[in-house]
């Protein structure tokens, strides 16, 4: 029997094991219903994101919701469309070389399984190679961009970031944005109702 989604939810939001770690206080970012028609699971939230709490509300956040899944932020955020969790649920502060450090393995451990069955959705979306890791480990990260995955036996898309510091991937990879991305827009939005 599934997990009491709501349980679930609070104590993940509860969650400060990494506090120490982090040095900072974390903050779970995670939104969406139980039944929640998508759910797309990232990398990790930035440090916008650890402020506004709002999922992808930056630049590749435009080009996902606008260019890709062709949905307003309106749609995006309805809670009864996505269900938006990571593989690491808090921002986990910049690396000494620039960058944000990588979210903690543990995080993805402790979570991504129980929320990944207490969410009935309809489609599962994967950003990124961490995501894919996580869902389909020791496969090719490319192959499962253009194949056809299953997850709990539902369809599960697997997406490039739509970070613009990801561009090697897109040039070396041009059939995703003439070809899949269209794809990938028309199965969001039927999943959606929305054509
Ligand atoms: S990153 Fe994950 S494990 Fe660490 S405090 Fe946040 S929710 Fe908890």
């Amino acid at each position: 029997m599934p997990e009491d989604f709501d349980a679930l939810r609070q104590e993940l939001l509860s969650c400060r094991d990494c506090q120490a770690r982090f040095g900072f206080e974390p903050h779970p970012v995670v939104r969406g219903r139980a039944d929640a028609k998508i759910m797309q699971i990232s990398q990790a939230p930035s440090g916008r994101v650890h402020e506004t709490r709002l999922p992808f509300d930056d630049a590749s956040g435009k080009k996902l919701k606008g260019e890709w899944y062709r949905v307003s932020d309106e749609v995006f955020y309805d809670e009864a469309n996505f269900y938006l969790t990571s593989c690491g649920h808090c921002y986990p502060g910049k690396a000494p070389g620039g960058g944000d450090r990588l979210p903690p393995a543990a995080c993805a451990k402790k979570w991504l399984r129980r929320e990944a069955e207490a969410v009935n959705c309809r489609l599962y979306i994967c950003i990124g190679s961490r995501a894919a890791g996580f869902f389909f480990p020791g496969e090719d990260f490319s192959g499962l961009v253009f194949g056809e995955n299953t997850i709990n036996g539902k369809p599960a898309l697997v997406l490039p970031h739509p970070s613009p510091l990801n561009i090697k991937w897109f040039q070396d990879h041009p059939r995703f944005l003439a070809e899949r991305v269209g794809e990938v827009g028309a199965l969001v939005r039927r999943t959606l109702g929305l054509e």
